[in-house]
């Protein structure tokens, strides 16, 4: 199955210059979606995960097909004010002003083994700021997976040290 050929191009969005990979044209393939799971929790099947966290909020999707997949439990990363009870935040840089994520303080246990997923790594900001999150959070970062890797915006580089894992490259 060539997952690339059901992902959308779709240029200038959500504003000029940005091609947006568009995933909801594989997810709605039945084939194409388990295949999409199956890929990317292919490396972990052989290692115990704990947690998976999927970050808001196409992570929802593909972390929580991945954390049923592996055996493990389900952990969102969310923006702020989303999430009800005591959280952490980290803020990060965009390429005009800062945004910021969320984790419940009491999501992940001490030395808990966890695998964080998202759709796309672009300039690695969100997962970074997901990163520290889950680390601050007593878990230990096993890595990240992600369906799409853009590695021309060399998203890696904010990830020193982190294990990364991606199904497809642009
Ligand atoms: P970044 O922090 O730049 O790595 O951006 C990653 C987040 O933005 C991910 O959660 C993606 O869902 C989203 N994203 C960034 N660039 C794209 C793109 N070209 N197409 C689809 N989603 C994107």
């Amino acid at each position: 199955m060539d997952l690339k050929q059901h992902i959308r191009h779709v240029p200038d969005f959500p504003k000029a210059g940005i091609l947006f990979y568009d995933i909801t044209t594989l997810l709605r393939d039945p084939a194409g979606f388990r295949a999409t799971v199956d890929q990317l929790a292919a490396p972990y099947r052989d290692r115990p995960i704990d947690a998976v966290v999927g970050i808001e909020s196409r992570g929802f999707i593909l972390g929580a097909a991945v954390a049923q997949t592996l055996g493990a439990g389900f952990v969102p990363i969310r923006k702020p004010g989303k999430l009800p009870s005591a959280t952490l935040q980290e803020s990060y840089a965009l390429e005009y002003g800062t945004d910021a994520l969320e984790i419940h303080e009491d999501a992940v246990d001490a030395g808990q083994r966890v695998l964080i997923v998202d759709d796309v790594l672009a300039t690695g900001g969100t997962a970074a700021a997901a990163a520290q999150l889950v680390k601050r959070a007593g878990g230990e970062l096993i890595g990240l997976a992600f369906l799409i890797e853009l590695t021309f915006l060399n998203g890696k580089e904010k990830l020193p040290g982190e294990q990364v894992f991606s199904v497809l490259h642009y």
